[in-house]
C-alpha cells in the first residue's frame, strides 16, 4: 500500500463533478489498490473520510470510517472502514444539524455547518455489490461531507454563517472546551 498526496483547497480535482466508475473496474488489481490507499490515506492523515477528488481523481469513490482516528486501535481491532461507489444520498425529513467541520484539502479551517440529521444512502461496495443503507448522526455528517466532494462541493460552500469560520488553533483555542473533540476530519 501507498500513501496519496491529498490536493487542497485551489485543485481543480475539488471542483469538478466525479465520473460513475465503470462496472468492469471492480475486478481491476489497480481498483482494489486504490481503494486500500485511500483507506490508508485516510487514517494516516487522522481523517474519518476521503473522497477520491481529495486525491486528485475524478470518479465517485469515497471512503470513512466510523472510528475516531485519535483513539489507540486494540491489537486485535481494526478500524472499521467503508467504501461507496457511485453513491445516491436521499435525506430523510427532518430539521438541519449544525456541527463543527474540517476537510483534508482545507486543512486549517473548521466552521459550523448544517447537515441532514439522516439519510438513505445507495451505491456500490468495493466489490461492486448493492448497498443501500440508512445512516445518521456523526456518520450522516461525513457522508454528507464525502458525497459533496464527488459534486464539487466543499464544507465552505455549506455554511450559512461565515462568522463561525476558524482557525484550527484559534478553534481549540477560543470555540471549543479542552475535553471536546475536535471535529471530524474528510
Ligand atoms: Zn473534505
Amino acid at each position: 500500500m501507498s500513501l496519496l498526496s491529498i490536493v487542497r483547497l485551489g485543485h481543480p480535482a475539488l471542483r469538478q463533478p466525479a465520473a460513475p466508475v465503470d462496472a468492469d473496474r471492480f475486478d481491476d488489481p489497480a481498483f482494489q489498490q486504490l481503494i486500500d490507499d485511500m483507506f490508508e490515506t485516510m487514517l494516516d492523515a487522522k481523517g474519518v473520510g476521503l473522497a477520491a477528488p481529495q486525491v486528485g481523481l475524478g470518479q465517485q469513490i469515497f471512503v470513512y470510517t466510523a472510528v475516531d482516528p485519535d483513539l489507540p486501535f486494540a491489537e486485535d481491532e481494526e478500524p472499521e472502514l467503508f467504501a461507496l461507489v457511485n453513491p445516491a444520498l436521499q435525506p430523510e425529513s427532518g430539521e438541519m444539524v449544525y456541527d463543527w467541520e474540517g476537510c483534508l484539502s482545507i486543512s486549517d479551517l473548521r466552521g459550523l455547518v448544517p447537515r441532514h440529521p439522516a439519510v438513505r444512502v445507495q451505491g456500490l461496495d468495493r466489490h461492486g455489490k448493492a448497498v443501500d443503507h440508512r445512516v445518521s448522526g456523526y456518520i450522516a455528517r461525513i457522508v454528507q461531507h464525502e458525497f459533496d466532494h464527488l459534486n464539487g462541493i466543499v464544507f465552505l460552500d455549506r455554511m450559512r454563517d461565515l462568522r463561525s469560520l476558524a482557525f484550527a488553533d484559534e478553534w481549540e483555542k477560543f470555540m471549543t472546551s479542552e475535553d471536546e473533540d475536535g471535529p471530524p476530519l474528510g
